[in-house]
């Protein structure tokens, strides 16, 4: 392994020194959401001990300290996507309210029946369900682009549905279910040729690799703050600046206004417009303390040490018998989906979470995912930095003790 503080970066997660039914906790569920640094916690206890209020239009000490520290943030959650403004940086609740703003107030206001929306067969129902709803609504057409059985985008497939009828592109940076990374630079580059803007859902891949989302050159990028070590209920959506502009608010009320009257209502600029009522705001702030951990440590570090722990975790799990990787993209992310022979995941995973280990069964919220490869369910390993080789090597001897004992 290359040189990585680990032990430092251990240390900083107090969840992790738990025990779990009298075993030392492997952590192993970071795609579903991940632990949290005490610089983040502390960062909310401060918040809510010294510099809590309600933030906007406040003319009082404390109303002004909250603003400036939410406003902070939005400067360091735009800093770490290297996005042109902070007017590009809306705070959401999570990746799925983000998705569904976009089809609500990009999509909904022009889409029309037979426009067509492009989407990938290995999206998380939170990129497929809210298009869903907007075809209802507008006429527009769900156009899915296939996978191959190793978990990548048919690439050429992909390009052959992009066509004069496509409004949007809406695809995963990195699958939650399988790993895979996709080639998102061709894919914006073959988009944007014919004049089509991409979404792309960074729910998985904010966590594992830096963001560029100027050079990336996509449209909107969207991801939760709970799997980037920061708390839930607070996400992001970047969109250009354009775009935004040019979008009707989503949600109407407080703090999205400039000037109200029964006979009219003039909105607020960009981000304000899209950011109606009292946000997160402790929890903002600490995405943003989140954002600065993780900057000191370095993304392109984390993507390096992460890329380690899944090539081993890979090699490892290879050698078991009656293992199947789900999933085996040559560009991945660190998630290790699995079956094992005659063991129901969801067995694997109550058997293992008995050695103290954490990890997901299910179908990840991406079923069509399960459909394609014709089971119910996957178990998931998922890493993140603070994971060791050794918690590996604590994995795969519990998945051999259960293949012992049940298989
Ligand atoms: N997209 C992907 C790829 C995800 O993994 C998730 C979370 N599992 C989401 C979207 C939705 O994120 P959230 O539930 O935080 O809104």
């Amino acid at each position: 392994m290359t040189s990585f503080p680990i032990a430092q970066i251990r240390a900083d997660f107090p969840i992790l020194a738990q025990k779990i039914r009298n075993k030392p906790l492997v952590y192993l569920d970071n795609a579903a959401s991940c632990q949290k640094p005490q610089a983040m916690i502390d960062s909310i206890v401060h918040v809510y001990s010294h510099e809590y209020a309600n933030i906007h239009r406040g003319v009082h000490t404390l109303s002004v300290k909250a603003t400036e520290r939410f406003e902070q943030a939005r400067e360091t959650v735009r800093g770490f996507i290297n996005a042109a403004s902070h007017k590009e940086i809306i705070f959401v609740r999570g990746a799925t309210e983000a998705i569904n703003l976009i089809a609500q107030s990009f999509g909904r206001p022009s889409f029309q029946p037979g426009d067509e929306i492009l989407i990938s067969a290995m999206e998380h129902h939170a990129n497929i369900v809210p298009w869903q709803m907007l075809c209802r609504q507008t006429g527009a057409v769900l156009k899915v682009a296939p996978i191959s059985y190793s978990g990548e985008l048919i690439y050429s497939e992909f390009e052959q549905l992009l066509n004069a009828k496509t409004k949007l592109v809406a695809i995963t940076h990195m699958s939650n279910a399988l790993g895979s990374i996709n080639p998102v630079e061709k894919i914006i580059a073959a988009a944007h040729a014919k004049n089509i803007p991409v979404l792309l859902d960074g729910a998985q891949a904010i966590p594992h690799m830096p963001v560029d989302v100027q050079a990336l050159d996509c449209d909107f990028y969207v991801f939760s703050g709970h799997k980037l070590y920061g708390p839930s209920g607070v996400g992001v959506l970047y969109g250009k600046q354009a775009l935004l502009e040019a979008m009707p608010p989503y949600q109407g009320g407080g703090d999205m206004i400039r000037k109200v009257s029964f006979a009219e209502t003039e909105y607020a600029g960009l981000p304000h417009k899209f950011e109606a009522g009292t946000p997160a705001i402790a929890e903002v702030i600490g995405l943003g303390a989140a954002i600065n951990y993780i900057q000191q440590i370095g993304m392109a570090e984390i993507s390096a040490y992460e890329a380690e722990l899944l090539a081993y975790a890979t090699a490892q799990a290879e050698q078991i018998k009656g293992l199947q990787i789900i999933g085996q993209a040559a560009d991945k992310g660190g998630i290790l989906s699995f079956t094992l022979d005659r063991i129901h995941p969801h067995d694997i995973g109550t058997m293992l979470d008995s050695l103290g280990i954490a990890i997901r069964a299910g179908h990840h919220c991406a079923m069509p995912v399960m459909d394609f490869y014709g089971i119910p369910a996957t178990a998931r390993a998922s890493f993140a930095m603070y994971n060791t080789p050794q918690e590996i090597d604590v994995l795969m001897q519990g998945i051999k003790s259960l293949i012992e004992v049940f298989g």
